[in-house]
């Protein structure tokens, strides 16, 4: 008979980031809720990304031993720092975890955690927060882990908020943990792509769609939100509603304007700003 994996995500709460570039009508920015998800089986259980600060990663190490599971495994799904910073916080509690990730995924990483990327990005908007030790993973050959003696699959998806992503399946679960490929209820970071970069995206929803999944967790989603499959649909409208009317503004202003009006519950807006700034002047 085979060994039912469960699944579980933790979502780290938004935090303040220190930065001048703040939207229209705000006080300050904050960073999106990030999701771990903790895979498992009767005893083991596999860590999927994890969050950016010591104290957001302390809280996730709480989350997991409460679990009671022996976690093998960190796998990160891309090389974005708030995704994986927390690594050294989470070995500290469970030395024997590995921490993998695909190859093209570490050279994404490498350069997150160089030394000009966290001192002139990471470490200026988190002061005192971010982990001095920054473990970059060790290569996860052939792109599959085993759980329990279940397949769990890194699937290549290429360019989506940032190059070289991948998700993780978990085919006997019908689980897809999808990374920032897709979002769920928050504003999408489209300021790392273009109107080009953003038809690989696109064909990457194709992708995790094709494996028909019965659930989808998005690396950033709104706490309690549904994982369902349905948010692939909803990223892949929320990008050509960006496209469309980017291509119909001429300010930074006009384009988040416009997209808050179609999505104004969408949690963080700063960053839908950040999106538009990215290829607009302000006003
Ligand atoms: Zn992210």
């Amino acid at each position: 008979m085979t060994n039912r994996l469960q699944w579980e995500v933790f979502v780290s709460a938004q935090i303040p980031v220190v930065t001048n570039d703040i939207a229209p009508g705000t006080s300050g920015m904050k960073w999106s809720p990030i999701s771990s998800t903790l895979i498992s089986g009767k005893r083991d259980a596999v860590l999927v990304d994890t969050a950016i600060t010591i104290d957001q990663n302390q809280k996730l190490v709480d989350w997991i031993a409460a679990s009671g599971k022996n976690l093998t495994t960190i796998y990160a799904t891309h090389g974005h720092g708030d995704h994986f910073f927390g690594v050294n916080t989470i070995q500290k509690k469970f030395p024997k975890a590995r921490f993998m990730a695909t190859r093209e995924v570490i050279a994404v990483m490498q350069k997150q955690a160089s030394a000009p990327v966290v001192n002139g990005y990471w470490k200026p908007r988190f002061p005192g927060q971010i982990d001095s030790t920054l473990v970059v993973a060790d290569e996860l050959k052939g792109g599959v882990m085993e759980l329990e003696g279940e397949q769990l699959v890194s699937v290549p998806l290429g360019h989506t908020d940032t190059d070289n992503t991948t998700c993780l399946h978990a085919r006997s679960i019908g689980l897809v943990v999808a990374g920032d490929s897709a979002y769920n209820d928050v504003h999408l970071h489209l300021g790392e792509s273009n109107a080009e970069t953003r038809k690989a995206w696109i064909a990457a929803l194709d992708t995790i769609e094709s494996l028909k999944p019965t659930a989808v967790v998005a690396g950033h989603k709104r706490a309690g939100a549904v994982d369902t499959p349905n948010i692939i649909e909803e990223t892949r409208k929320y990008i050509r509603d960006f496209d469309r009317i980017a291509a119909n503004t001429q300010t930074a202003s006009e384009l988040y304007n416009q997209m808050l009006a179609i999505y104004p519950e969408r949690v963080n807006p700063a960053v839908l700003w950040l999106s538009a700034r990215a290829i607009k002047p302000a006003s």
